[in-house]
């Protein structure tokens, strides 16, 4: 029911990580709870993995139990969706592209699972997760219970949720959404067109999990920046300053540390070039902030998880 030792660099994006000492994929309901319950007697850390494309590991093994989600439900009952947490957003848009069904248009291309995507409110092009969403059922791994929560008591918010917070000992196991008929052909389109976007902005050449920063909100931008780079602020969906252009400003692009280096083609992208080690990136990590804080002022806060 469960593997040991397995390399967490062969589930991260990154490519970089030690081995978990146990290692839980439950597909279904009876698999998780007897998952978390054998997990609660080795009295070990439990963490919860999707897609891995927003984690970096540590380059040391990881003593407890990764739980792997593979809850790949897929229900559609006319415009209503019931999707297990597993499931990875290119099946989902593939599925809803070839059915028809309006309103996740924007994640084209965005990797990951669903519920990596719901537990850090994923967006990009000015939507949001969120925005779908009917209801959330999750499991308590310290209660041992399922429970469900309506969109509104999941508090949704840029780059976040109640299962960052509150309700950070719960694992997102399904998810309700709801879309609208719309127009295959334009659909389809639409989601293409997000792909190419990334595809010519994201320097996909390189193992990485993405903006490694949230980008900043602008009320904290001082404003002769404001000023400066006041066709670069977007919608997203509140108004914010690219993190990236920020570290173009401060001569960021290119600086690489071990195997990691600074995108210079999207510099809020920290890239492994050559079997980086957590710690490289880790160093780059420090280093971008430092430099941020020091220039302009802001302090940046990670939009990844680091475990
Ligand atoms: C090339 C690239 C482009 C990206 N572009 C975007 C973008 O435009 N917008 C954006 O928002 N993000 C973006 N990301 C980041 C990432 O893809 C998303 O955050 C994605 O939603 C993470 O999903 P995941 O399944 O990979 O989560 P993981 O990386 O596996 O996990 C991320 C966090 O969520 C937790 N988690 C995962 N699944 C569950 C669950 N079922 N229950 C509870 N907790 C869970 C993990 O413990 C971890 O803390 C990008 C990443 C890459 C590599």
């Amino acid at each position: 029911m469960f593997k040991q030792n397995i390399s967490l660099s062969l589930h991260s994006n990154y490519k970089i990580g030690g081995k978990a000492k146990y290692f839980f994929e439950p597909k279904n309901e009876e698999e998780l709870v007897t998952a978390i319950s054998h997990i609660r007697k080795l009295k070990t850390d439990l963490f919860v993995l999707g897609g891995g494309t927003n984690v970096l590991f540590s380059d040391a093994d990881f003593p407890g139990a990764v739980v792997k989600i593979q809850n790949s439900k897929f229900q559609i009952l006319d415009s209503n969706l019931m999707i297990g947490a597993g499931v990875s957003m290119a099946e989902l848009l593939n599925v809803v592209a070839e059915k028809g069904l309006s309103g996740l248009e924007w994640a084209g291309g965005l990797p990951g699972t669903l519920g990596g995507a719901v537990r850090g409110n994923a967006g990009a092009f000015g939507g949001e997760i969120k925005d779908a969403i009917e209801y959330v059922k999750s499991f308590n791994a310290k209660t041992g219970k399922f429970m469900t929560r309506v969109n509104k008591e999941c508090r949704f918010c840029y780059r976040d949720s109640i299962f960052k917070n509150a309700a950070k000992d719960e694992i997102i196991w399904e998810i309700g959404l709801r879309l609208k008929p719309g127009n295959k052909k334009e659909i389809q389109s639409a989601i293409e067109d997000k792909i190419k976007y990334r595809l010519e902005r994201h320097p996909m050449d390189y193992p990485n999990v993405g903006s490694i920063f949230k980008n900043v909100d602008v009320e904290i931008v001082p404003k002769t920046l404001r000023e400066k780079f006041k066709a670069k602020i977007k919608i997203d969906p509140i108004p914010v300053l690219p993190t990236a252009i920020l570290l173009a400003e401060a001569g960021l692009k290119g600086v690489s540390r071990g195997g990691a280096m600074i995108s210079p083609k999207h510099p809020n992208f920290i890239v492994n070039t050559l079997n980086a080690s957590s710690k490289d990136v880790k160093i780059l990590i420090y280093l971008v902030k430092y430099t941020i804080k020091e220039k302009f002022g802001i302090k940046l806060e990670e939009e990844i998880m680091i475990v």
